[in-house]
């Protein structure tokens, strides 16, 4: 059996992820619980799954844990520092990283090096820091196991290949629920319309990065991290139905492509069972349901974010990193109806000028990067 640390287990993939320990008892047991503040859902869990150790990190939250949770065999910590012991715990076989933003980072280098795998559905990790985080984890011999739908794709079409006969690999996106609208309607949007995505159900956070575009700028450099690709070699198309979810192109023009139903439960599922398959116990793929299978190129005009994601990874370094921080502040203030849709756009820009770039960095650049740009991209909301 699988004992698996779940970092973010009350969010959109926390809970799937445990629907889908739930469906496969005999393979998969919960090691670790965390959450930042939703105490009610962490408690509900943690009597349900009977974790070694729960953290929720905001310690304001603490003692309602503790009590809820009093006289059952379930340790409870609180605040961020309860991470590190949370990850590298002997228990812990594998750390499925669900936690949202730069706040993933830190947690999953520690399980790095204490040699655990990771599955990562935390983006923002391998944007911020993959240059490091992906040498850490083949120095410590650890795999890093996709749960983004589209590297898992792509993790999957590579199975079995050589690295050296992939010609490019095809990121694909829904184009989210403003595809069709011109530059005057999206200058009007809002966060609830934005919260409204076609075909995923996710968290806040990646479903206004999604209507944005900037969600497949950060798969992107999560790709070139991941499957160690060259800028060049990494391109994106729109297909508004969400069943391929990525392709791989060969040298000889060979193009494999993995589908299925937009479900994270899968991908959730095949990174912790991997190198096994394990029996889905979801819906699956009718080809009834779906008799056209569209593609169309991005439009980078109506949706910028995508081009400034793309060249903050060219232009390496911190620049992902100050992207991100800034990427995180400007959803944030959407969220609040402080920001409209091209404001997101406007507070990176600016964000990306002011900040100091550093053409190499190690963790504390990027945490010191991460800090000021998020106090710059504040100060232009
Ligand atoms: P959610 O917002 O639904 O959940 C985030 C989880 O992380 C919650 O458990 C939350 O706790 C916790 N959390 C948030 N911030 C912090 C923090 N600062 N410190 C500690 N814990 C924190 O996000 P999603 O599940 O949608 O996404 C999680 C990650 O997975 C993101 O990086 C996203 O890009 C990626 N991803 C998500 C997909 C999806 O379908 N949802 C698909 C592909 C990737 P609390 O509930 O207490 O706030
Ligand atoms: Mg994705």
């Amino acid at each position: 059996m699988k004992r698996i640390a779940i970092l973010g287990s009350t969010g959109s993939i926390g809970r799937q992820t445990l629907e889908v320990i739930a469906n496969h008892p005999l393979e998969f047991g919960v090691e670790v619980l965390t959450a930042r503040s939703n105490s009610k859902l962490l408690i509900e869990q943690a009597a349900r799954f009977l974790p070694s150790m729960v953290v929720i990190t905001d310690n304001s939250h603490l003692d309602t844990v503790r009590t809820a949770l009093a006289g059952l065999p379930v340790r409870v910590c609180g605040g961020e520092d309860a991470l590190e012991e949370a990850v590298t715990a002997a228990g812990v076989d594998i750390v499925l990283a669900a936690m949202v933003g730069f706040a993933g980072l830190i947690p999953v280098i520690h399980a790095i090096k204490a040699g655990k795998q990771i599955a990562l559905a935390n983006k923002e990790t391998l944007v911020v820091a993959g240059e490091l985080v992906t040498r850490l984890a083949a120095e410590n011999k650890v795999g890093l196991l996709p749960v983004d739908s589209e590297h898992s794709a792509i993790f999957q079409c590579l199975t079995g290949e050589k690295h050296a006969e992939v010609d490019k690999i095809y990121i694909t996106a829904s184009g989210g629920p403003f595809r069709k609208l011109d530059i005057t309607a999206l200058e009007k949007v809002t966060s609830h319309d934005a919260l409204k995505h076609p075909t995923w159900n996710m968290g806040a956070k990646i479903t206004i990065d999604s209507a944005s575009l900037m969600n497949k700028g950060l798969e992107v450099i999560e790709a070139r991290w991941l499957f160690n690709l060259r800028p060049e070699q990494i391109d994106v198309i729109v297909h508004p139905q969400s069943i391929v979810h990525s392709l791989v192109q060969f040298c000889d023009g060979s193009i494999k492509a993995q589908m299925g139903l937009p479900d994270m439960r899968l991908p959730i599922l095949y990174a912790m069972s991997y190198p096994k398959r394990l029996n889905g116990l979801f819906p699956k793929f009718d080809f009834a349901g779906y008799p056209s299978l569209t593609f169309e190129a991005p439009d980078s005009v109506r949706f910028p974010n995508l081009a400034i994601a793309l060249e903050a990874m060219r232009s390496g370094g911190n620049m992902p990193c100050i992207m991100n921080a800034a990427n995180e502040v400007a959803v944030e203030a959407f969220l609040h109806d402080k920001v409209g849709f091209y404001g997101m756009t406007r507070i990176i820009e600016k964000t990306i000028q002011k900040a100091t770039f550093l053409s190499v960095a190690g963790l504390s650049e990027y945490i010191e990067s991460d800090r000021e740009a998020r106090s710059i991209a504040s100060s232009f909301v």
